[in-house]
């Protein structure tokens, strides 16, 4: 079959929209608390809200093309040059190019158990093969963190790419400085290593690796970051890859021609300047993983501690009937039984009302 590879492939599943539960249960919408996506839950940033306003009557014309704008400020704000950054219609579209320019049949990716989703599926859909590093069990990194020299343990002669996620979803964990940097170290120059930082602007950890510090060091080092999480434009779709200019271009012969849209580059562009922004909502997600913490401990809950804008908690028994008992209250969380996690449920944090939301149901649930 000329699709063999695509029939192995499980969808990637989304969080429930709000309005799919609000029609089942009869609610209003806004009665429905969605803490399943990661998302920003104070909302885009106002001078993005602007900037859209102000985009809206060009969107007769393509967009343009190159991003030459955003990709000037991004390279300003990151201290590099705009031919090293190439964007994406969010972070996963650039995974899915690096996986189109590097992986294919013949050639594999390596990663760890629970990481990211989306490797497994840009992988397979190119064809390539997937070899999965054990995470670690507790006793020289975090519980379900990525053992970074179990990756290197799963380097193979036909390995392209290396995916790390940093820190990682579902789990939250993340590799430190000297970890990455003795990865980066050893790992064959040949091999393609994708340090994915959708949630490096929540991170306040003295031993987290600036990685895009080590782009002139490493020439087959990627970097990728999101629009999506604390920048609050999930809905725009927005990401980027900063790496060797030669790999941006290479990146660059596969990109659609207009992958991102004229809304998003402008609200982008804006969100880059609403410092305050991201401020209150690093300060909101610092408040709420504290709030969530506390209840899980009251409840006697073990849980993965998260550096990211997310909670993994064990429930103690199969998750996926606690999920389904939690939407009946309202409330939208992430079973991550898919990620190797059948006991833990991934709970994004909101603000402080919807974190009670869901800390007063879960306890109602879990009787
Ligand atoms: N990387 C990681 C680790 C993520 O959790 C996500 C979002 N779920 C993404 C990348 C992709 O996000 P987006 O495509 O919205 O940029």
């Amino acid at each position: 079959l000329a699709v063999q590879p695509v029939l192995g492939l499980t969808p990637y599943q989304p969080g429930k929209p709000i309005e799919e539960l609000a029609r089942e249960l009869g609610l209003e919408p806004a009665k429905i608390v969605k803490l399943a996506s990661n998302e920003n839950p104070l909302g885009p940033p106002p001078k993005a809200l602007e900037a859209i306003r102000r985009a809206l009557p060009e969107t007769a014309r393509y967009p343009d093309g190159s991003g030459f704008s955003l990709k000037h400020k991004l390279a300003r704000k990151l201290g590099v040059q705009p031919q090293q950054i190439t964007l994406g219609n969010g972070s996963n579209d650039v995974l899915d190019l690096i996986a189109r320019v590097f992986l294919g049949p013949g050639r594999g990716a390596v990663f760890s158990e629970h990481a990211f989703a989306v490797y497994p599926i840009a992988t397979q859909a190119v064809g390539a093969g997937a070899r999965v590093a054990p995470a670690h069990d507790g006793s020289r990194g975090p519980r379900y963190g990525h053992d970074l020299g179990a990756m290197l343990d799963q380097v193979s002669g036909d390995t392209t790419v290396a995916f790390i996620a940093n820190p990682n979803n579902p789990t939250g964990t993340y590799v430190t400085r000297k970890q990455l940097e003795d990865f980066l170290t050893a790992l064959p120059e040949r091999v393609i290593a994708v340090v994915d930082e959708a949630y490096s602007e929540y991170v306040e950890r003295d031993d987290y690796p600036d990685a895009l510090a080590w782009l002139d060091r490493f020439p087959n080092l990627i970097v990728t970051r999101t629009f999506s999480k604390a920048y609050g434009l999930a809905g725009l779709r927005v990401g980027y890859a900063v790496s060797h200019p030669q790999v941006a271009e290479l990146l660059n012969r596969v990109r659609q021609p207009f992958n991102v849209n004229h809304l998003a580059l402008a609200a982008a562009e804006a969100a880059l300047d609403d410092e305050a922004h991201l401020r209150k909502t690093c300060r909101t997600n610092r408040e709420g993983l504290m709030q969530l913490e506390a209840a899980f401990q009251r409840l006697g809950l073990d849980y993965i501690p998260s550096i990211g804008n997310f909670i993994t908690v064990d429930v103690g028994r199969e998750a996926v009937p606690v999920f389904d008992a939690l939407l009946r209250q309202g409330v939208i969380v992430r079973p991550v039984a898919n990620y190797g996690l059948p006991n833990h449920l991934r709970v994004s944090v909101g603000t402080a009302a919807e974190n009670d939301a869901f800390i007063t149901a879960l306890e109602r649930v879990l009787g």
